[in-house]
C-alpha cells in the first residue's frame, strides 16, 4: 500500500496512492501519526478499503502533497552510506554507521518550496531513502530488523555545508533549517518494494546530479535500523534517513550550491519522485 497526505499544511489528511489516483480515507483514518503505525492498522486499512474503496472520494489532482507521515518523534540520519559520497566528501568509509538527528520541525511537503536560511551560501541536496519505524525497536537483532519496519520514503536530507561543519559542534546545526526534509510523495509498505536495490536521482535544473542504486549503501535498512536501536529506542512513525550517493554539490569541483529559483528534482524507483523550488528566506 501506498499511504499519503494531501491538503494545506496543518491540515492534511490520510490518503492511500492508487492506480486511478490519491483516495481519500480520512472515514477510516485521520493521519499517519505514531497511534497510527503501532497499532497494525496498515493491516486493517488494507480490509477496509477492500470493502470501502469504493467509496471514498479522489483527492482532487492539485491538491497540495503534505510530507508522508505526520512529525516523528525523531528523524535520525546516516552520514557517509556510500563509498563515493564518503570519497567525494574527503573521508574513510565509517567503520560503524555514523548517525545524526535532524530537527522534525525541518519536515514539509515533497513539492514545497526549499527556503534557504538566512545567511546560507552552501545549502546542498542529498536525496536518500527513507524508512519508518513501525514497531517500537530496542536491541533489536539485525535478522529481526525488518519486522520493525513500516515502509520506505523519499527524502531529501537538505543541508547548510557552512552551518554543518564551520560552525563548531554537531552536523545538526546544518541539518535543521525549516524545509530541510521534505518527506514523500508516500509511504510504500514492504509488502509491495524491496529496499535493497532501488535507483535514486537527483536533478539540480534539469542536470542529472545523483544516480545510484541504494545497493551501493555500505550499511543496509536492515543493519541500520539494528545498529540505531543500540543506541536509543526507535518509536513507530520515526524516520531514518539512509544516507545519500555521490553528486552533491559540495563533491564538485567548484562546488555548486542552491539559489534562489534553482529546481530540485528528485526520486527512487517504486517511492515516487518530488520537486521543489529554492527560495530566499523573506524575513
Ligand atoms: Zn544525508
Amino acid at each position: 500500500m501506498k499511504l499519503c497526505h494531501f491538503g494545506e499544511p496543518g491540515e492534511e489528511r490520510a490518503g492511500v496512492v492508487t492506480d486511478a489516483g490519491r483516495l481519500d480515507v480520512g472515514r477510516f483514518i485521520e493521519r499517519f501519526d505514531e497511534e497510527f503505525w503501532a497499532g497494525d492498522v496498515v493491516r486493517r486499512l488494507g480490509q477496509w478499503l477492500g470493502h470501502h474503496g469504493q467509496q471514498c472520494p479522489l483527492v482532487p489532482s492539485g491538491t497540495r502533497v503534505g510530507a508522508a507521515i505526520s512529525r516523528p518523534s525523531k528523524i535520525v540520519c546516516v552520514g557517509r552510506n556510500y563509498h563515493e559520497h564518503a570519497a567525494e566528501m574527503g573521508a574513510e568509509p565509517p567503520k560503524e554507521p555514523l548517525l545524526f538527528m535532524k530537527a522534525t520541525s525541518a519536515m514539509v511537503g515533497p513539492n514545497d518550496d526549499l527556503v534557504l536560511p538566512k545567511g546560507s551560501q552552501k545549502t546542498d541536496w542529498e536525496v536518500e531513502l527513507g524508512v519508518v519505524i513501525g514497531r517500537r525497536a530496542r536491541y533489536v537483532e539485525r535478522e529481526h530488523a525488518m519486522e520493525h519496519v513500516a515502509g520506505f520514503v523519499l527524502i531529501n536530507d537538505v543541508s547548510e555545508r557552512d552551518f554543518q561543519k564551520e560552525r563548531g559542534g554537531q552536523w545538526v546545526k546544518g541539518k535543521s533549517a525549516d524545509t530541510f526534509a521534505p518527506v514523500g510523495p508516500y509511504v510504500c509498505t514492504p509488502d509491495e518494494l524491496d529496499p535493497a536495490d532501488l535507483r535514486l536521482w537527483l536533478e539540480l535544473n534539469g542536470e542529472l546530479m545523483q544516480d545510484d542504486r541504494t545497493s551501493s549503501m555500505i550499511f543496509d535498512v536492515a543493519t541500520l535500523v539494528s545498529y540505531t536501536s543500540e543506541f536509543m529506542t526507535l518509536l513507530p512513525g520515526d524516520l531514518i534517513s539512509t544516507g545519500t550517493p555521490s553528486g552533491v554539490g559540495a563533491g564538485r569541483t567548484p562546488p555548486r550550491y542552491l539559489r534562489p529559483g534553482d529546481i530540485v528534482a528528485c526520486g527512487i524507483e517504486g517511492l515516487g519522485a518530488s520537486r521543489r523550488r529554492v527560495v530566499a528566506r523573506r524575513s
